[in-house]
């Protein structure tokens, strides 16, 4: 068996055609895996201040922020949502915090009113 190559050892390819074919997961989805367990940081949305101007909806890169069939925002679905701070950056109501992802899942959790 030939002994594999490392990035170094391959050199750079001079033709596509050179390039190592890569692996594909058939049938994967990133739409099932919760991505958002790799968040150090959750967007706390308050409700009182949100004026849903739908300026954290629009940037949200992972199509985090929640609405109701009228367009008003309801919410951040935790799920997908990696805790960049985009939202709560943009927010002009301040109705966004960013706050450790320990506070909710370590002993307590919830404690804070979530
Ligand atoms: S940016 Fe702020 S005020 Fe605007 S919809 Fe989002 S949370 Fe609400
Ligand atoms: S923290 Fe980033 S990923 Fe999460 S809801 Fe806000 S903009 Fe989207």
């Amino acid at each position: 068996m030939n002994k594999s190559m490392n990035s170094a050892e391959m050199g750079k390819p001079k033709k596509w055609q050179d390039v190592p074919m890569g692996g594909i997961a058939f049938g994967a989805s990133a739409e099932a895996v919760e991505t958002g367990q790799w968040r150090s940081m959750r967007p706390v949305w308050d409700g009182e201040k949100c004026i849903s101007c739908l300026l954290c909806w629009n940037q949200c890169p992972d199509r985090s922020i929640l609405t109701d069939a009228s367009g008003k925002v309801t919410g951040i679905d935790t799920f997908y949502c990696k805790g960049c701070g985009i939202c709560a950056h943009l927010c002009p109501k301040k109705a966004i915090e960013m706050r450790p992802e320990s506070e909710f899942t370590g002993p307590g959790a919830g404690a804070k009113g979530e």
